[in-house]
């Protein structure tokens, strides 16, 4: 039964005493998780919830992120993780555009629904049947059990919420055969397996393709213990690695910098991460080679790119396992994945070294845009998946993400692609962070702008970090203007939110 529910039932079978899930001071076994997922399940049969219906779900990397997704999978229902960070009114039109019939949210969620968006308002906005809370340790029966209800491989299982790049969110419907080929990818691609089972830190958002599949999905399949943290925060990260002895790690590169950065004052653990981190996965948005670099001087560790979206569950390309490590480089399509480069006709370009469009096809592919026929027809022709990212291919057959199409600056006529100015920026020993953007010019339709966060010991200037960047590239390029800042914003999952940089930073609320 190709079941994504399989992959944790699985586990719990062969190594029942196993400890799966840490959180603080829970501990739970695969026996117990699966046990409580029963119990989940058991609720929504109970309730009439089955094959076909869609379950929200709203709730921080605790243990019963985990236990729900999998409850709702086992009574053969569909499940809708949404971002935590959400209020009411986002809620609700995400439950009423995934026609959800039940929510269940932790108790612990940033904005509860209350109000016109509380039980009631739910259901006449969303026709939402029922809420439940979640509270830390609920479904404690662990003598449960419950045989999924069968499903269908290209049944849907998941639908992975995301912004895209235009409008309003739209659900990427992605099958059990896409969910469970691509966690079992991930398996074989991090040499990861039962008989030497991985401790991950999973401090990716749950609700994000990334940490599902390549944590929570590939870990449980492959008998890892998952230690969860909620809210990432570097000292946290390192304290917790040392503590439960953490052998794999995946993350955006923003969390590599901040690790990066408390090491400095961590030499403890600066030496457990050395011994024990066997496994170190980037992903999300483009990790900068001195991130790379600095990485692989300090543990002896290369961290491994990995590239994708919710709409390929997510991973499509990966660090090719057996060729050398080319910093920069998202690697070489993964198995039963293929990549090719197109103009804006939609035509193949073949030209080593030329930009086009990456298009994918191959079994992570989603199905479509739940009931958006027309979105759905643009980014998929013939099993092609157009990513809106622009890329480059070398000679064999390596790919480098050169931007995403939308953030391309057209600077008087010119392609700056910002994050060649930003490996540029970062490559200056005053640098520690740095985002560039694309902002209204009169004379040249944009203008290049770059947001830096510098190193605790630098004294550089706008205008002599300005003046360095005119030396390093060609004229239309550099950045005209540059803002210091202490911080970036930044999405639940860690990436630099461009979009929100135009009108950064913020000015300060006027005190009262
Ligand atoms: P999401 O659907 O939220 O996972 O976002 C997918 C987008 O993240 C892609 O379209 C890319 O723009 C970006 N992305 C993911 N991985 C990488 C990577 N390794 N390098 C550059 N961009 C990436």
């Amino acid at each position: 039964m190709l079941n994504l529910s399989v992959l944790l039932e699985d586990s719990a079978r062969r190594h029942p005493r196993r400890v799966a899930l840490v959180a603080g001071d829970r501990r739970l076994d695969y026996a117990e998780v699966d046990a409580r997922a029963s119990q989940v399940a058991r609720l929504l049969t109970a309730r009439g919830v089955g094959p076909g219906d869609r379950v929200a779900l709203s709730c921080p990397n605790l243990p019963e992120f985990p236990v729900v997704y999998y409850g709702i999978l086992k009574a053969g229902a569909v499940v809708v993780p949404l971002n935590i960070l959400l209020k009411p009114r986002e809620i609700a039109y995400h439950l009423a555009d995934s026609g959800a019939v039940l929510y269940f949210c932790h108790e612990g969620t940033a904005d509860l629904p209350t109000g016109e968006y509380g039980r009631e308002g739910f259901e006449k906005t969303a026709g939402c049947r029922e809420m439940f809370l979640i509270t830390d340790g609920m479904f404690p029966d662990t003598s449960e059990t419950f045989e999924s209800v069968p499903r269908e491989p290209t049944d849907t299982a998941v639908i992975l919420y995301t912004s895209g790049t235009t409008g309003q969110p739209k659900g990427a419907e992605l099958s059990h055969a896409n969910m469970v080929l691509n966690a079992l990818t991930a398996t074989r691609l991090f040499d990861s397996s039962p008989a030497r089972p991985d401790t991950h830190l999973l401090t990716l958002p749950l609700f994000h393709s990334f940490g599902q599949t390549v944590n929570m999905n590939a870990g449980l399949s492959a008998g890892a213990t998952l230690v969860l943290m909620p809210r990432f925060e570097p000292q946290a990260a390192l304290r917790l690695m040392r503590e439960e002895r953490v052998t794999a790690f995946a993350g955006v590169p923003t969390m590599y910098w901040g690790l990066l950065g408390a090491l400095d004052h961590d030499t403890e653990g600066a030496d457990h991460l050395a011994r024990n981190l066997r496994l170190a996965i980037s992903g999300g948005s483009a990790l900068p080679v001195e991130i790379h670099t600095r990485f692989a001087e300090r543990f002896g560790i290369r961290i491994r790119e990995g590239y994708g979206l919710s709409e390929t569950s997510p991973l499509a390309l990966f660090t090719d396992p057996e060729g050398e490590p080319r910093p920069g480089s998202i690697g070489v399509p993964v198995w039963g994945v293929e990549a090719r480069l197109v103009d804006r006709h939609g035509e193949t370009i073949t030209g080593e070294g030329q930009v086009g469009e990456l298009v994918l096809r191959g079994h992570n592919v989603m199905k479509g845009y739940l009931n958006r026929p027309e979105e759905t027809a643009r980014t998929l022709r013939d099993g092609w998946f157009r990513t809106g990212d622009l890329a480059r291919v070398d000679g064999d057959g390596h790919y480098y993400i050169v931007d995403r199409a939308k953030d391309l600056i057209i600077r008087g006529g010119y392609n700056v692609y910002p994050r060649e100015v930003e490996e540029v920026l970062m490559s200056h020993p005053d640098v520690s962070l740095a985002s560039v953007i694309g902002v209204p010019d009169a004379r040249n339709g944009e203008e290049v702008k770059a947001f830096v966060i510098l190193e605790p010991t630098a004294l550089i200037t706008e205008t002599e970090l300005i003046a360095w960047c005119k030396e390093q590239m060609a004229g239309y390029k550099y950045p005209r203007s540059v803002v210091f800042s202490t911080s970036l914003p930044m999405t639940a999952t860690g990436k630099i939110l461009k979009r929100e940089l135009s009108g950064f930073p913020l000015p300060a609320p006027a005190s009262s």
